[in-house]
């Protein structure tokens, strides 16, 4: 059994529709895989219907930006209902961000002295229904002005960068709460990668858990081994269940092939039984049946 439960498609930032993400995922012998585009479920039933089809078991899920002591932290939901109005509202809050920021990115980068527009960032982004600095990038690659989205975020999009623009994220607990609200689960993504450690110590994490975080994902690519190690440690003396994935983004991101970490069976187990459990209670069914 191969699980993978971090990827993302065209709907968000990924470089594949989630019809040619779900084919890559058979393809790389992946047995279930969790679609989590970022700030949308758009990709959810595009997704679905190609699963059926290959045979692979789908996981709906997104990857919310969230925000905890003004550090960037991405929380990844698993089976929420996309309707709930909490959540659709805490979305729709954060896209209406991304979308803001796009023009100003634009202006930023103008003044620089480049030749980018925002009818052209549109044209890069296509059908994402959250646009990101990453669709900015390939605006600024197929310019020739930069080689790769990597160096697009080095010199210029990365945060402390001269055209990096902050956009409202959801505070950390709250949208954790809105994910429960909603019957879904949450599993802090990366959350010891890329400076946000120490924004997030096992104190932290414990609190959290608190609050209702069921999970933390241990093997990514942006934990270098002995933090996996560690992290595990702290999950395990937390209860909180320990995921991997790829967080492929199809070409758009080097080393992040379908399936380089994966989940195993007993945590993806404990996952769907606490989403049971989240939807019951959200929906006030108690899971018995009259019979
Ligand atoms: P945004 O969502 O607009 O804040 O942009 C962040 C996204 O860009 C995340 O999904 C990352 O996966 C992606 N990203 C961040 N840094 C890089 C990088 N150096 N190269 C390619 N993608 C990146
Ligand atoms: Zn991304
Ligand atoms: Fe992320
Ligand atoms: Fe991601």
């Amino acid at each position: 059994m191969r699980i993978d439960l971090h990827t993302h498609s065209r709907v968000s930032d990924g470089t594949q529709t989630p019809t040619e993400l779900i084919r890559a995922a058979a393809a790389a012998g992946l047995d279930v895989i969790a679609l989590t585009d970022h700030d949308t479920c758009a990709g959810w039933d595009e997704a679905a219907e190609a699963a059926d089809r290959v045979g692979i078991g789908l996981v709906r899920g997104l990857e919310i930006s969230a925000e905890e002591a003004g550090a960037s932290v991405h929380l990844l939901a698993y089976l929420p209902a996309a309707d709930h109005p909490g959540l659709a509202a805490m979305l729709d809050r954060i896209r209406q961000g991304r979308d803001a920021r796009v023009p100003q990115m634009v202006a930023r980068l103008r003044e620089l002295g480049s030749r980018i527009t925002v009818a052209e960032v549109d044209r890069v982004a296509g059908p994402a229904a959250a646009v990101g600095r990453p669709h900015v990038a390939d605006a600024l690659v197929g310019l020739g002005e930069v080689q790769h989205r990597n160096e697009a975020f080095d010199r210029l999009l990365g945060r402390g960068r001269p055209a990096y623009v902050d956009r409202w994220a959801a505070p950390l607990e709250e949208a954790i709460r809105t994910v429960e609200a909603a019957g879904g689960v949450s599993v802090l993504a990366h959350p010891w990668g890329r400076g946000t450690r120490r924004h997030l110590p096992e104190s932290r994490l414990a609190e959290l858990a608190g609050v209702g975080l069921a999970g933390v994902e241990v093997a990514h690519q942006d934990h270098r081994p002995q933090v996996r190690r560690e992290l595990a440690e702290v999950a395990d003396r937390l209860g909180l269940i320990r995921t991997g994935s790829s967080d492929h983004h199809g070409t758009g991101k080097v080393d992040h092939e379908l399936g380089c970490h994966t989940t195993e069976p007993e945590m993806l187990d404990a996952l769907l039984e606490r989403a049971g459990r989240a939807r019951a209670a959200a929906t006030g069914d108690t899971g018995e049946r009259l019979g």
